[in-house]
């Protein structure tokens, strides 16, 4: 029946014996698909009016000087917090558009190598005074979606700015590994305790809440990550010791 969705698991035992199990998931599959429809659909929603509580904060703020003193620092906060609000939407919407096309296949080739010059330049205007250092090893390419690609890599390295001390540098590695082709980014920051690694991708997974949301994320950051590389079937390994730093790395096959 194509209207249905199955799992199949195989176990095997003894001497090559194999016991096949078949989970009829069509239910599970239509609640997901519902739960991300709504989430998208609210997100979407939600962006109108927001974009007028901006622009209206936006031209008072322009015009600051004409205020009485005491409103001005409460109107900033309250441009930060929508600011806030609207990369949340965002990171919520795109995620929600990636979840429902992951599992289209990917028939662009991407090449990797130029994708992280381009990210690289764009980090010297968002990020000026951070240092992104390129070692490009290989000019493999992979078969992918290129924006998706590059939302995932930006966030690892938006990731591991955050999380480092101003004045170290973020490497990012392009490199043929046993096969595969490996795209780390490796930081020298606060790195992560081993017990919080089996969660650090679920939406909204946070080690220390009161330092990331100081430091504007969003909780979304690596559960686009995540999303990104099953859809691209690519592995991510995270390698982080806690005072020392961080490597995420995305191993792909190569195109
Ligand atoms: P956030 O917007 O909070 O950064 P993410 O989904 O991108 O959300 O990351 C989830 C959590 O994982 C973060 O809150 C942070 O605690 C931890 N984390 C992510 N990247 C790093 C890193 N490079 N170094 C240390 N901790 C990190």
């Amino acid at each position: 029946d194509k209207r249905r969705i199955y799992q199949f698991e195989v176990t095997r035992f003894g001497a090559g014996d194999r016991l096949v199990f078949v989970r009829d998931i069509t239910k599970v599959a239509q609640l997901e698909q519902m739960r991300r429809d709504f989430v998208g659909n609210v997100s979407h929603e939600l962006r109108t009016p927001l974009t007028v509580i901006k622009g209206y904060l936006e031209t008072i703020l322009a015009n600051a000087d004409q205020l009485e003193p005491r409103y001005v620092r409460p109107l900033q906060q309250m441009d930060q917090q929508a600011q806030r609000m609207e990369n949340l939407l965002k990171d919520l919407l795109w995620l929600s558009r990636i979840e429902s096309v992951e599992s289209l296949p990917k028939h662009e080739r991407v090449d990797v190598a130029a994708l992280l010059e381009e990210l690289q330049d764009e980090m010297q205007t968002s990020h000026p005074g951070r240092r992104l250092n390129l070692q490009l090893d290989c000019e493999g390419k992979v078969f992918g979606d290129y924006r998706e690609l590059h939302s995932a890599i930006s966030n690892l390295v938006i990731n591991a700015f955050k999380y480092s001390a101003e004045d170290q540098p973020v490497t990012v590695r392009w490199q043929a590994r046993e096969g595969n082709l490996a795209l780390s980014v490796e930081d020298r920051g606060i790195g992560i305790a081993e017990n919080h690694l089996p969660r650090l991708t679920e939406r909204f997974y946070r080690v220390d809440d009161s330092r990331s949301s100081q430091t504007g994320g969003t909780g979304l950051g690596l559960a686009i990550v995540k999303h990104v590389a099953a859809s691209h079937q690519a592995r991510l390994e995270i390698d982080s010791r806690p005072g020392k730093g961080s490597t995420f790395t995305l191993l792909f096959s190569p195109a």
